[in-house]
Parts: C-alpha cells; structure tokens; sequence
C-alpha cells in the first residue's frame, strides 16, 4: 500500500486528534479551548486556516467524535458510512500540488476553508484510502484494558494491537511477566 508524505501526516493528524477526545469523565478534554486548537494546528502543520474562534473549536470537536466512530468502525461498509459523510459535508476540491519540494500528490481541503472542513476533507480521504485499499482492519482502537486510544496499524502483517504512546505493549508484557512469576512461585 502506498502511503504518500501527505497521507502519512494526514494520518497522524488524525490520530493524534481522535486521542484529544477525554476517554472518560475523569480525563480532561485534550482540547479545552481555542488556544489548545491553535496549538494542536500549528503542531500539526495545518495550512491556510486563519484566526480560530470558538465555532471552530466545537466544529473540529464534533468531526473528533464522527473520526472516532471510523476508527471503531466493525467493517469496512460502516466506515465507508462514516467517511463518506464526513467528506461530503467538508466539500472538496482535489487539486494537484508539489508544495514544499514533496512529490506530486492531492490536497484535498477547499481554499478558504474553515479547520474543521480541512480535517474532515484530507483526513477523510487519507482513511479512505484505506477502505479502497481492503485495509480498513488496520483502523485500530488499542487493545489495552484500560487505553483505547486510536492508533494506524502499519505492520506488515496487521498485527499490531497496542498503542506506542503509552507503551501499553511493554505495560501488558511486563504485567504477564510478573503474573507469570507468581504462578511459578506459587
Ligand atoms: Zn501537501
Ligand atoms: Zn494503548
């Protein structure tokens, strides 16, 4: 499957906004205000979205939660479903570009267009490529009992079942490691 330079960062973009979303009533909102916005879109490089209010902050919240749904999504059909929405209600406009020295690829995004509706338009597609390319399996939620956060399974083999960012894999090894001992001692 071939991912470009801008799938890959649409990719993180989405990643990373799907796992701002509180996973419970305790978690604060990883995005509490315009200025977390502003921070998460000048972190992520999101061009020619100009000064961000609070609608755009309750926008972008709201195509967070309909993101999250692809990603839990059981099959392809229901995150097809899903995408398809998203990117109809962003409106786009696929354009051709080498911006920045990269190779040729689509921008996505209408000019002018709000941050909620660039998310939705080159994010939308970047997941829906992964539909169109039979892997929608690798849309994953991390496996960890007490995690869930989303993350894009690029192992070869699609075997990957824990997120990185809180090392959950090395988290449950150490935990059967030590569950393990016990038994032995025991
Ligand atoms: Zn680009
Ligand atoms: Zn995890």
């Amino acid at each position: 499957m071939l991912i470009t330079h801008d799938t890959r960062c649409a990719l993180d973009t989405v990643v990373d906004l799907v796992n701002t979303a509180p996973e419970d009533n305790a978690t604060p909102d990883g995005l509490p205000d315009v200025a977390a916005l502003e921070d998460f879109v000048q972190n992520h490089e999101i061009s020619d979205v100009g000064a961000l209010s609070e609608f755009d902050l309750s926008a972008v919240r709201k195509i967070r939660g309909r993101f999250a749904s692809v990603f839990a999504a059981p099959d392809a059909r229901t995150a097809a479903g899903v995408i398809n929405d998203l990117v109809a209600a962003a409106g786009t406009t696929p354009r051709l570009t080498d911006h920045d020295g990269y190779d040729w690829h689509v921008h996505y995004f209408a000019p002018g267009a709000s941050v909620a509706d660039h998310l939705a338009a080159d994010c939308g597609m970047a997941l829906a490529f992964f539909v169109v390319a039979g892997e929608q399996e690798r849309l994953r939620r991390c496996e960890a009992p007490d995690c869930r956060r989303a993350f894009v399974d690029l192992s070869r083999n699609r075997s990957r079942r824990y997120c990185d960012s809180r090392t959950c894999g090395n988290r449950l090894h150490v935990a059967a490691y030590r569950a393990r001992r016990k038994e032995a001692a025991g």
